[in-house]
């Protein structure tokens, strides 16, 4: 039955953002707060990007909660890596063990959102038909979580099974036999290519843009590892809240050309082999901003590929030229180049000849046709900004959110934005979010947000909202500061180059995470500055 209630606030979302969310503010703050979430189960990202290979390409015993030391302790990580089902699995064990599911509505997608100036309240409306109040209205959707679906003529028709990294089926699909299309090389794409070529009966990948891929060389943890994560939890989650990236490191203060050729190359050689992201700041501090020493460790990686792929061919088409190493996000793998060495494994460029329809048996390109029995694509997402304009959420006057980024998104801190009073954006764009280890990420927001109801609740304010200057200002700096960052340098999903007619800009803020903690503290600290707090502005 369709409910009409009133809540201190409304989370939408229970992946990683939204249970600590829930958490936080109901178990510390001690508010009446309801999560709606669009799944039949939690765990958001880890919920729905269930294809096969999806694994974390973070590390384990940093891509955790760290807010509860007895959780940390009691959870045993099986290696590096997670695979999805772990993740869902800790997931799940966070909402038992913190009794979050009896807060949490599932299968419930808020559609819409609306601010009423004189009640001082959001409305809130779903899919089931539920109209409720909340005074906060606090996302927790994710910066990758609307499914980008190509619009690609005939998609359709198709006769086939056509599936999407990004929803992916519960129940397990099996393509023994099959003659399977990959669609998308990022990094959802870069982990189902070598588990779906080790099924079906012929892969076909079509490739637009190669990407930069480094080995993950996933192991399994012995209960010595786990041992030594636990006793060092402490140090390992306050570098966490202190590195540039949210990272346990930091980066080595060493520049590519300050070492002789044959050491750099070893360094490059340590890297390649211990593997994961550290191979872009772990050996040299300048390869994301010297482009001289980017392309250093840019044909180093071009390379291995070289060494790897047997067919020249397939090899050059693999490697990524035009663009710098790091400039989109770096995807890292188990055994993908080494899959094109497979009799079962095509690769086709459809940069060159691009995709010109799907037909009722496969896939056109512009110069050939291929007979697929099913599709999987893997075509990442209107990252950032998509989830939060595909509800209808209406901020003062009825502005809609879609319509006041429609040049691009502005915000204030990535938590507020101007005209949307009491709506909190947890890593919303213009925070660091994805350039930061996401759990590091959500919970700085989730604690900052927390605090700053605290504080209104104790200066009996019921209203909080960023100024149009503050906001301007802010978002001048996050251009800034993305414009001269290598991330500029590229057409990703970073900048929304992935999506036709997005305003390019670069998105996350650029600035690392110690300028931008200072500064969330430093606008607390003041009392709110840049907001306007029940009418009078900070
Ligand atoms: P993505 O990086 O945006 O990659 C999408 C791929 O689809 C790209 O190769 C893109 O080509 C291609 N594509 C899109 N539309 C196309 C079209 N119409 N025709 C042909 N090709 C098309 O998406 P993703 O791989 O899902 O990854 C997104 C992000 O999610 C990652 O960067 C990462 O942050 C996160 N992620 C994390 C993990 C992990 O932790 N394990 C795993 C997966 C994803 P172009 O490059 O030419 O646009």
């Amino acid at each position: 039955m369709a409910e009409e209630y009133d809540f201190d606030v409304v989370v939408v979302g229970a992946g990683f953002a939204g249970l600590y969310a829930l958490h936080k503010f109901r178990d510390e703050l001690h508010l009446n707060v309801r999560v709606y979430e669009a799944g039949d189960g939690v765990g958001g990202t880890w919920f729905w990007n269930r294809y096969p290979g999806a694994r974390c390409d973070s590390e384990s015993y940093y891509y955790c909660y760290s807010f509860s030391p007895e959780l940390a302790q009691e959870w045993e990580w099986s290696g590096r890596y997670p695979e999805q089902p772990e993740i869902e699995r800790y997931l799940n064990h966070v909402a038992d063990r913190f009794e979050l599911r009896r807060d949490i509505q599932l299968s419930t997608r808020v559609t819409a959102a609306a601010f009423d100036d004189e009640a001082t309240r959001w409305t809130i409306r779903t899919d089931r038909g539920d109209t409720v109040t909340a005074r906060f209205l606090v996302t927790a959707v994710g910066c990758l979580s609307a499914p980008n679906v190509p619009d690609i003529p005939g998609l359709d028709d198709f006769a086939g099974d056509v599936y999407f990294t990004a929803k992916w089926p519960r129940e397990p699909v099996d393509f023994t036999g099959q003659r399977v299309g990959l669609v998308g090389t990022g990094s959802s794409g870069i982990q189902a290519t070598p588990e779906i070529a080790a099924q079906a009966a012929h892969l076909t990948v079509f490739q637009r843009t190669p990407n930069f891929s480094i080995p993950a060389r996933h192991k399994a943890f012995l209960s010595e590892d786990q041992a030594k994560i636990k006793d060092g939890y402490d140090e390992i989650f306050a570098l966490t809240r202190e590195s540039f990236a949210g990272f346990p490191f930091h980066p080595v203060d060493r520049k590519t050309m300050s070492v002789p050729e044959d050491e750099r190359q070893a360094i490059l050689d340590g890297l390649w082999e211990e593997g994961g992201f550290k191979f872009l700041w772990g050996g040299f501090v300048d390869l994301t901003r010297d482009p001289e020493a980017n392309e250093i460790a840019s044909e180093y990686i071009r390379n291995k590929i070289r060494e790897t792929v047997k067919d020249p061919e397939t090899a050059e088409l693999l490697c990524p030229k035009g663009y710098p190493y790091g400039a989109k996000r770096p995807p890292i793998d188990t055994d993908y180049y080494e899959t094109f060495n497979r009799d079962n494994v095509t690769l086709v460029d459809v940069s060159a000849a691009p995709i010109e329809a799907i037909t009722p048996t496969g896939l056109r390109t512009m110069t050939a046709e291929y007979e697929l029995d099913a599709l999987v694509f893997a075509t990442g997402f209107d990252a950032m900004t998509g989830a939060l304009t595909r509800m209808d959420i209406r901020g003062t006057g009825g502005v809609a959110l879609a319509d006041a980024w429609s040049d691009g998104p502005r915000t204030y801190l990535g938590l507020q934005v101007a005209g949307f009073p009491n709506l909190f954006t947890i890593t919303g764009p213009g925070s660091p979010s994805v350039l930061l280890n996401m759990p590091v990420a959500i919970e700085q927001h989730v604690d900052w947000i927390a605090e700053c109801i605290e504080y209104l609740r104790e200066h009996g304010c019921s209203r909080i909202e960023a100024t149009e200057a503050a906001q301007e200002a802010w978002a001048e700096h996050v251009a800034e500061v993305g414009e001269a960052s290598l991330f500029a340098r590229a057409n990703s999903w970073y900048v929304g180059a992935n999506i036709p007619g997005k305003p390019r800009v670069v998105m996350p803020y650029a600035g690392g995470q110690p300028m931008y903690r200072e500064r969330c503290e430093a606008v607390r600290d003041a009392g709110y500055e840049g907001f306007v707090l029940d009418g009078a502005a900070r």
